[in-house]
């Protein structure tokens, strides 16, 4: 390998341990890498010289001798983040540190079509890139898209509850911003999220199943890459089979986990019309009406069906729960990993654990922020 291009992996495995680990001293990135000294303080000096890190010293602590320095990704880099959804479009600053600058959520008062989204996504990113700090710098937009998304292109194939088919989205906002634009399903982005900075840190092969009020999504991390398929359609668990007599699921097919398993099910058990999970935990704690522990009976039956489906095909050492199957762990943590690993094979099922989500609402943020700063992690050349 040339020096060019150990240099260049070098740079791209310090920048992305400090943006993973939100900060280290040069003594763990040491360790970490297995690079000497000297080396990590000229890839951690090329950094800051590019603007990519800055070395802060640490709070005054009791401890004996001078504390070292920690490295950062330097907040002023950032990433926009556009999440389209049937009543509003959400638009993100985030930082390379991930830190959240803003989150706004325009509303709209109907589905918006893909044209409608564009516009209202390129003038809200434009009024937050006036309203952040002189120096910052736009590395590029990340699209969680509630949908097919094609991988080469970011065509939206399917965005079934905002009813786009074949939108060409990405090109779209790429137009009307200026900036490179990358979009990808938003539960696969969710998985990304929980598996840097959420319930999978550290996990090498992790399967995020997340419930929200329009169906449930799914995302898998293999070996610490996100798995998408030849086209990057993969991670549809939301229909997989789990109730060959059930109802018919809007993609034609019957009794998919998203059919048998829902938000507004829930809600319904409880006779309210809306909420979401927060609310769902609130009423699950605190019920003891037999309609109810009916209805969640029902639901975690078929959820540890699909479960026990996860743990056969993937192996996965976490499996991760957000929204509303969130709220489901909740109450019926043990029964649903008692269900799911009773029928599965010996071997995957052993060691699995089931656990809930951590980022809540900032996760499609900071996933869709990871897949804009993706190409800079690989290849941190300096940002112009
Ligand atoms: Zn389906």
């Amino acid at each position: 390998m040339s020096s060019d291009r150990v240099r260049q992996r070098n740079l791209s495995t310090v920048l992305s341990l400090v943006h993973r680990a939100q900060g280290a001293s040069r003594s763990q990135l040491t360790q970490a890498t297995g690079l000497n000294r000297s080396t990590i303080a000229a890839l951690v000096g090329e950094l800051a010289d590019s603007g990519l890190v800055v070395e802060t010293e640490p709070p005054a602590s009791n401890r004996v001798g001078r504390p070292s320095p920690v490295v950062t990704a330097d907040p002023s880099v950032v990433a926009f983040t556009v999440n389209p959804e049937i009543d509003a479009v959400t638009v993100g600053a985030v930082g390379l540190d991930g830190t959240v600058h803003r989150r706004i959520r325009c509303e709209t008062d109907r589905v918006p079509s893909a044209a409608e989204a564009v516009s209202l996504a390129a003038a809200t990113i434009g009024s937050l890139a006036s309203s952040l700090p002189p120096g910052t710098r736009a590395v590029g937009v990340g699209v969680a898209m509630p949908g097919l998304v094609r991988r080469d292109d970011g065509l939206v194939r399917l965005a079934p509850h905002l009813g786009w088919v074949d939108e060409p989205f990405v090109d779209l906002l790429q137009s009307a911003t200026g900036l490179p634009v990358v979009a990808a399903n938003d539960a696969s982005l969710g998985a990304r999220a929980e598996s840097i900075f959420g319930a999978g840190r550290g996990v090498g092969t992790m399967v995020f199943l997340n419930g929200g009020a329009s169906g449930v999504g799914g995302g898998a991390i293999v070996d610490g890459v996100p798995l998408a398929g030849v086209d990057g359609y993969a991670g549809e668990l939301g229909h997989t089979l789990v109730n060959s007599n059930g109802r018919r699921c809007h993609c034609g097919a019957i009794g998919c986990l998203e059919t048998e398993v829902g938000q507004q099910a829930l809600l319904a058990a409880f006779g309210v019309a809306r909420g979401d999970d927060d609310d769902l935990d609130a009423l699950l704690a605190s019920s003891r009406d037999s309609a109810v522990l009916d209805e969640v009976t029902r639901q975690v039956g078929f959820l540890a069906i699909a479960l026990r489906n996860i743990i056969n095909v993937f192996n996965p050492e976490v499996i991760v729960l957000g929204g509303f199957l969130g709220a489901l762990h909740g109450v019926a943590g043990d029964r649903i990993a008692e269900l799911a690993t009773a029928t599965a094979l010996p071997g995957p099922r052993e060691g699995v654990v089931i656990r809930r989500a951590e980022l809540g609402s900032r996760r499609l943020l900071i996933g869709a922020a990871e897949l804009a700063f993706a190409g800079l992690l690989a290849d941190p050349a300096p940002v112009p």
